[in-house]
C-alpha cells in the first residue's frame, strides 16, 4: 500500500483528468481478480467482489483527485506534476481501498457483494454527483454506502464519526452590482456601484448574526471584490463573489433567500441594480448526513480495529464540505474520519507541506475489511 500511495503521490491528477490514476487502480483491481467498470463519471472506477449467496450489497468509496497546489516537500516521492499535489490524502484513500480490495479477494470472509468506488473530482467539482448522474447506483444498487477521509489532529489510526450532520453544505455565489459610471468628482451624475457593493458586503454579515438561529452554525464569506480601473472614475459595475456553508437544508434555503433580499433591497434603495447567481461554475455540495443505522455499523467496525477507546463518538462537525454527501442523499450510509496525526509538520490538509501518513494505511484498510465483515457477515 505504501508503494501504491507514493506512486500516486508522485503523479497527482486533478478533477476529471485522473486518467493515469484510474488506469493504475483498475490494473491493480484486475490483478486481484475483480470485475472492473471504468469511465463512470469521466474517470471513475467501480470494481465488484461477490462472496457467498446473500443478495445484500454495499459500496465503499475512495476519492482519487489531487489539488492545484505547488508541493513544497523535498522527499523522493514528491509530486512530479508542476502545480499539482495530493495535499488532501486522496492518494492514501485510494491505496487503503485498494489494500482492502486485495485482502478481501484473497480472504472473502463475507456474504454478499462489495462495490469498490474510486471517484474523480472530489475537490470542488462534484465527481460523486457526476458518477451518480452517470448511473452509479442504478448500475450498482446498494443497501449502504460508506466513505472515509483522513483528518488532522485526530491521533493516528484512531477514528471519529457521528450520526447526523457531520460536514457542512457548500455553496458559492456571484453578485454583480451595476450602477452608472461617472467622473469621480461628479458622483451625482451617476450611480455609484462601489458604495452600493460596500453596503451589500456589510449587510450580508447580518445574515449569520441576526437571521440564523444562534444554535445553528453557518458562515457567509465574501472572498472576491472586482471593480474599478483607475483613480478618478466610478466604474459601471462591481462583482462580488463568496461562499456560504451550514448544516441543514433549511438554513441553506434561508441564506439563499436572505442574500437575494439583501442584495435586491440595498441595490434598489441606492438606485443601482443587483443580480445574483448561485453556484455559477459548479454544483454546490449538500450537508453530509450520516444515517443512524449505518453509523452504528461503522462504529462497530472501527472499534474492532482501534478499540472502543480509539473511536471518538462525538467529534465537532467540520465546516469543510465533502461531495460524498451526494451519495448519502441517494443511499443511507456513513462517512468516518481516520486520524492522520497532529496538524503540525506535514499533516494539515490542503497545505503545500502535507503528506499522507503511511503509518495509518493498515488501519484504514483494516477498517474497510472490518466493515465488510460486520455489515455482510459470513454464515458460520
Ligand atoms: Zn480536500
Ligand atoms: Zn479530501
Amino acid at each position: 500500500m505504501r508503494q501504491w500511495r507514493r506512486h500516486l503521490h508522485q503523479f497527482p491528477e486533478t478533477a476529471f483528468e485522473e486518467n493515469e490514476t484510474a488506469r493504475f487502480i483498475a490494473a491493480r483491481l484486475r490483478e486481484f481478480g475483480l470485475d472492473v467498470h471504468e469511465g463512470l463519471g469521466e474517470t471513475g472506477v467501480v470494481a465488484s467482489l461477490e462472496a457467498g449467496t446473500s443478495s445484500r450489497k454495499i459500496a465503499l468509496r475512495a476519492d482519487m483527485d489531487a489539488l492545484f497546489i505547488q508541493e513544497q516537500n523535498t522527499f523522493a516521492h514528491r509530486s512530479k506534476h508542476d502545480g499539482k499535489m495530493h495535499a488532501c490524502g486522496h492518494d492514501g484513500h485510494s491505496a487503503m481501498l485498494l489494500g482492502a480490495a486485495g485482502y478481501l479477494s484473497r480472504h472473502p470472509q463475507f456474504d454478499g457483494t462489495v462495490y469498490f468506488i474510486f471517484q474523480p473530482a472530489e475537490e470542488g467539482r462534484a465527481g460523486a454527483k457526476r458518477m451518480i448522474d452517470d448511473g452509479l447506483f442504478k448500475l450498482f444498487p446498494v443497501d449502504f454506502v460508506f466513505g472515509m477521509h483522513n483528518y488532522h489532529d485526530i491521533p493516528e489510526g484512531q477514528f471519529a464519526v457521528k450520526s447526523g450532520p457531520m460536514m457542512a453544505s457548500f455553496d458559492c455565489f456571484e453578485i454583480v452590482v451595476t450602477g452608472r459610471a461617472t467622473h469621480a468628482a461628479m458622483p451625482h451624475l451617476g450611480n455609484d456601484a462601489i458604495v452600493a457593493a460596500a453596503q451589500v458586503i456589510g449587510a450580508l454579515q447580518t445574515i449569520v448574526s441576526r437571521t440564523v438561529d444562534p444554535l445553528n452554525s453557518a458562515v457567509v464569506s465574501i472572498t472576491q471584490i472586482h471593480g474599478g480601473d483607475t483613480w478618478n472614475a466610478l466604474p459601471e459595475s462591481v462583482v462580488l463573489r463568496g461562499t456560504f456553508r451550514c448544516f441543514t437544508p433549511a438554513v441553506q434555503e434561508l441564506i439563499v433567500d436572505k442574500i437575494r433580499k439583501t442584495v435586491e433591497g440595498i441595490c434598489a434603495g441606492l438606485g443601482v441594480s443587483g443580480s445574483i447567481a448561485f453556484n455559477p461554475e459548479n454544483p454546490g455540495y449538500p450537508v453530509l448526513v450520516n444515517a443512524p443505522n449505518a453509523t452504528e455499523l461503522a462504529l462497530l467496525a472501527a472499534a474492532k480495529v482501534a478499540g472502543s477507546e480509539g473511536v471518538d463518538l462525538c467529534p465537532v462537525p467540520s465546516m469543510g464540505s465533502e461531495d460524498f454527501a451526494f451519495m448519502l442523499q441517494q443511499v443511507p450510509g456513513c462517512y468516518v474520519w481516520i486520524g492522520n496525526g497532529p496538524s503540525e509538520g506535514s499533516c494539515l490538509l490542503h497545505n503545500p507541506h502535507y503528506d499522507f501518513n503511511d503509518a495509518i494505511l493498515p488501519m484504514g484498510a483494516a477498517y474497510w475489511v472490518s466493515l465488510v465483515e460486520t455489515v455482510l457477515p459470513a454464515e458460520v
